[in-house]
Formats: C-alpha cells, sequence, structure tokens
C-alpha cells in the first residue's frame, strides 16, 4: 500500500537501556519517514486505554504496570506499506522467537520487556496515532 502510517512505541526498557537512537537508526534504514515524536511517561490509567483489547488478557497488569515504569517515545511513521513492514522490522512478540537483524532480536529482553510496539493494522494504527497525537503535531 503506498504511503501508509504506522504508530511505534520504543517501550521503556529499551529507553532504560539507553537504546532509543539505536532503534531509531534501525528503523530510518528501512526506510521509515518519523512524522512525529515525543518523549513521555504515561499512568497506568493510561496505558490500560491503550492496550484495552487485550484487558482480559493474564498479562494485562504485568504489561500495563510495565508501559507505564519509565519514559517511552511514542511516534508516528510513514512509508509504503508502513503497517506490515514495521512488524517485519520488530520481529516476533517474543525475542527469543524474532528472526535475525530484527529489532527485538538485536533490543529485546523477553515477552514482557519486548522494547517496541508497533500497530497491527490498519484501524487500530488510527486509534494509536489518535491517543497520543493531536491533528496539528502530524503535518
Ligand atoms: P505490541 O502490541 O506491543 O506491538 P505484539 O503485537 O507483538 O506487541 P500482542 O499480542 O499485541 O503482541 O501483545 C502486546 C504486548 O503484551 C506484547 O508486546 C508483550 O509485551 C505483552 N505480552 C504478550 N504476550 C505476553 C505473555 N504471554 N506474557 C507477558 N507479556 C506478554
Ligand atoms: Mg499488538
Amino acid at each position: 500500500m503506498l504511503s501508509q502510517r504506522t504508530f511505534s512505541i520504543i517501550k521503556p526498557d529499551a529507553v532504560r537501556k539507553g537504546y532509543s537512537a539505536a532503534i531509531l537508526a534501525e528503523i530510518e534504514k528501512a526506510g521509515f519517514k518519523i512524522v512525529s515524536i515525543k518523549r513521555l511517561s504515561i499512568s497506568k490509567a493510561q496505558a490500560e486505554g491503550f492496550y484495552y483489547v487485550h484487558a482480559a488478557r493474564p498479562f494485562f497488569g504485568e504489561l500495563t504496570e510495565f508501559m507505564s515504569s519509565g519514559p517511552i517515545f511514542p511516534m508516528v511513521l510513514e512509508k509504503d506499506n508502513a503497517i506490515a513492514d514495521l512488524r517485519k522490522l520488530m520481529g516476533a512478540t517474543n525475542p527469543a522467537q524474532a528472526e535475525e537483524g530484527t529489532i527485538r532480536k538485536k533490543f529485546a529482553s523477553s515477552i514482557g520487556e519486548n522494547a517496541i510496539h508497533g500497530s497491527d493494522a490498519e484501524d487500530t494504527a488510527a486509534f494509536e496515532i489518535g491517543y497520543f497525537f493531536a491533528g496539528h503535531e502530524l503535518k
């Protein structure tokens, strides 16, 4: 698909370890344009709103605790086929299963602390972009 936007987050584990710039470099090297980016910390309630689709999962408490445990870099990325291509660049949710060369293979330590988030479909990308960015931040 031509010039599509997706949403990504550099998660607290990667920010804490000082991997933010290296992850951004991988993203740019793969041809993504960084349309907008910010650094912030979110509350547990804000993390719960973001990951509401997982509310019934057993790991929901752990996930939202972790996502609110320190600064993150939410960002909007753009390229052809951005949603699928970012998922490919990220690698499998569990870094132990991530392909060589992927961001999670290089920078993630466990299924819970896996360095990066990426939207999985057009509708979730739209929701997630709107959760963190106002229209005037996306020109
Ligand atoms: P993300 O949505 O963060 O990009 P994903 O799409 O690869 O990751 P999801 O199935 O959407 O994976 O799960 C969301 C997040 O919940 C995962 O990134 C991971 O950090 C956490 N998670 C998923 N499964 C487990 C699990 N079995 N145990 C602990 N945490 C998990
Ligand atoms: Mg997901």
